[in-house]
């Protein structure tokens, strides 16, 4: 069983970084290429989800899903539960990495401006030089390309699917798209790449420490107040949830 915190109806694991690494093996051992959906949930997807029931029923089928965010850690407080860290979507991707550099996990980068999991995977290269990267194709195709982008995934058959498509968008594709994809895990990961091609700086490492990388990411994208402005909102509504407990989750 699934050791879960659920912060209005969206479950979330209680893992470390290395247990979400360690639960992705097991998950590539058993999965058979039968896609199971890995994500990170952060107070806009609860808050999305509240608003979206097709993205509601998505979040709680995961076969995990860590804790992406302060306001989530916060959440889980305020429900006087506890998450042992938080695991930033770049700090998971980056396990992953680390996995496939020492043990060959083939993986495939999806989603991203043109040019950009490219470079990705060119700087991994240079950090990780065993990453095993089998593929990449950006996040800007219609609809009569999908087709291709899917039969070239499935042609390659990664361990790990990433999928950069912002939320929840990159959910709902994965989700839609589950029983022809051919891997054995599929992980949606927002921003994460252009973090790693060096588009997007993080904030300094004690700004990350004291929880107010938001705040950094704020000043650098005013555009961004639109989605934190639900924090307050959500905060209220998790402290008067009465559901606070309510979800059983297992290992899919
Ligand atoms: N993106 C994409 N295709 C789309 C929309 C977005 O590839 O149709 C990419 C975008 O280039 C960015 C990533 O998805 O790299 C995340 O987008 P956003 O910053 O909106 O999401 P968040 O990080 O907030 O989840």
């Amino acid at each position: 069983m699934r050791d879960t915190i659920t912060i209005l109806g969206v479950p979330i694991d209680r893992v470390t970084r290395n247990d979400a690494g360690k639960i992705t093996e097991d998950l590539i051992q058993v999965s058979n290429k039968s896609c199971k959906m890995i994500f990170a949930p952060n107070v806009e997807f609860i808050m999305m989800a509240q608003k979206d029931e097709e993205f509601f029923n998505i979040l709680k089928e995961s076969s995990l899903s860590t804790p992406d965010s302060i306001g989530v850690i916060i959440g889980a407080k305020l429900q006087g539960k506890f998450f042992p860290e938080r695991i930033p979507g770049q700090s998971y991707f980056r396990k992953i990495i680390e996995l496939s550099n020492e043990k060959g996990y083939s993986i495939y980068l999806l989603g991203g401006k043109p040019g950009i999991p490219e470079k990705v995977r060119q700087n991994l290269k240079k950090e990780f030089p065993n990453v095993n990267i089998v593929g990449v194709h950006h996040g800007y195709f219609g609809e009569n390309e999908e087709k291709a982008v899917i039969q070239e995934i499935n042609s390659l058959k990664p361990n790990v699917l990433f999928v950069a498509l912002g939320a929840p968008k990159q959910e709902k594709w994965i989700k839609q798209h589950q029983k022809e994809l051919q891997v054995d895990v599929a992980t949606g990961q927002g921003g994460t790449y252009d973090y790693e091609a060096g588009r997007i700086k993080r904030a300094p490492e004690w700004i990350q420490k004291i929880g107010m990388e938001w705040f950094w990411r704020l000043l650098r994208e005013p555009k961004r107040i639109k989605r934190q402005l639900v924090l307050p909102v959500y905060l209220i509504k998790v402290l008067f949830a009465k559901d606070k407990t309510k979800g059983k989750f297992d290992y899919k």
